[in-house]
């Protein structure tokens, strides 16, 4: 592969062109294993990004893309419909929570994310309440990287002071402190229900992802805030938009991370996972109320990507859904919440290591001081896996499809880079 063409012409993932962060050639792609061009075969513990819930080269998504290519591969969304987008209204209709009634289809996470926001702010619009345009959000969140969704993005790690000007100014709570497992109490939310009370005539929605916050820090918070959060919605008037990209589709142990606290969002984007990590595709959910709402006295909703609804990758999307209620999801998620928390909790001593953090198929090591990614990441290729940490964090969220010896294996290389001192 030419390497020196990459390294001098492509831009990879949030790295500079002069000098850029080395990259490892890949061949191919199979079950949970990515195969480097050189021939050496690595575990994968990122299902790249959340998304490759079935592991790769999955002989079933593959038939259902070929499949679809047969029939029609793209064609516009405006003026006409097709069965794949049908059919995977209905079964997202049928596994997110109760009430959310109407789908907007999307190329990516953070087109869904500008779609919830433009939907929450055309709501209030159309309720003769224009001034209902800012939003809230909490700290640590992540949302995605373009303008709208990195205005809700934690505004240090979001890196703010870049787009000063450029980025609307939302206003932030403090992050969630009262951990997963911890009981919950009111004054765990206090910083956010003095701002809503605060703002809340000029607040269009309360957005953030539920339970687990990724990107923005790994972090799992009490099911008791999502709850709490949601009340005060209702009560101060703000629609509640949950961002379930990264926690959608069973790998937080629920289907819907949303499920912990038993809520029905006003709006919810989902994504990633959403293809088995064939293709991207995401959706923005709403209920009626806010759909409705919108569209009254001849009212559009103003957003039509291009490839929106491809059939692709809606067919795609329909097959890694009934593949992952089909195969025994929560058992699987489950046993990785296990081997996981066998594993890795065993490291919660090393003096390197501040924190170990396990909800279903996401194991967390936090360490004390900053990782050096590059090493840290030739270390683990040379281990035989493929884990890449940031910040402080090295983590693993594999397909649901892994092996208890492959797991072990992941598990055991971020034991060898963990110093025990
Ligand atoms: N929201 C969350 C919670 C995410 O984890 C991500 C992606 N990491 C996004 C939004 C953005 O999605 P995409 O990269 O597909 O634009």
């Amino acid at each position: 592969m030419d390497l020196s063409f990459d390294k001098e012409h492509i831009w990879h993932p949030y790295t500079s062109m002069v000098n850029p962060l080395p990259v490892f050639p890949v061949a191919s792609a199979e079950g949970c294993e990515i195969i480097l061009e050189d021939g050496r075969r690595l575990i994968d513990g990122m299902a790249s990004w959340w998304c490759a819930i079935h592991g790769y080269n999955a002989p079933e998504l593959n038939e259902a893309i070929i499949n679809q290519t047969k029939s029609v591969a793209h064609v516009m969304f405006g003026g006409l419909t097709h069965q794949p987008a049908i059919d995977l209204a209905k079964k997202l209709l049928n596994i997110t929570p109760k009430g959310l009634e109407r789908v907007f289809f999307s190329d990516s996470g953070s087109v869904s994310v500008e779609v919830a926001i433009k939907m929450a702010i055309q709501y209030w619009q159309a309720k003769n309440k224009p001034e209902k345009k800012q939003l809230i959000t909490i700290r640590g969140g992540y949302h995605g990287d373009t303008i709208g969704a990195m205005s809700v993005c934690d505004p240090v790690t979001g890196m703010h002071h870049l787009f000063k000007g450029v980025v609307n100014e939302n206003i932030f709570a403090d992050k969630p402190v009262c951990r997963f497992d911890k009981e919950w109490d009111d004054k765990y939310i206090y910083d956010l229900e003095v701002k809503i009370k605060r703002h809340h005539q000029d607040l269009a929605a309360l957005i953030l992802e539920p339970i687990v916050q990724g990107a923005g820090g790994m972090w799992f918070y009490s099911p008791g805030y999502l709850k709490r959060a949601k009340e005060l919605c209702e009560e101060y008037e703000l629609l509640l938009i949950v961002d379930e990209i990264a926690t959608g589709f069973g790998r937080t142990g629920k289907m819907f991370a949303s499920e912990w606290a038993e809520i029905t969002p006003d709006i919810m984007c989902v994504g990633k996972a959403m293809t088995g990590g064939y293709m991207s595709l995401a959706a923005t959910l709403a209920t009626e109320e806010v759909a409705d709402t919108i569209s009254k006295d001849g009212g559009v909703f103003m957003h039509g990507p291009t490839f929106m609804g491809n059939p692709l990758a809606c067919a795609v999307a329909n097959k890694s859904i009934e593949l992952l209620l089909e195969g025994d999801w929560q058992k699987k998620v489950q046993n990785i919440e296990n081997i996981l928390k066998e594993g890795l909790l065993a490291i919660k001593d090393a003096s390197s290591v501040r924190d170990v953090r396990i909800l279903g198929a996401i194991g967390v090591v936090e360490m004390k001081e900053q990782v050096d990614m590059a090493n840290l990441q030739q270390k683990f290729v040379e281990l035989g896996v493929w884990i890449r940490p940031f910040g402080k964090l090295i983590y693993l969220m594999p397909p649901y499809v892994i092996s208890d010896n492959q797991l072990n294996k992941l598990i055991c290389a971020i034991k060898e880079v963990v110093s025990f001192k």
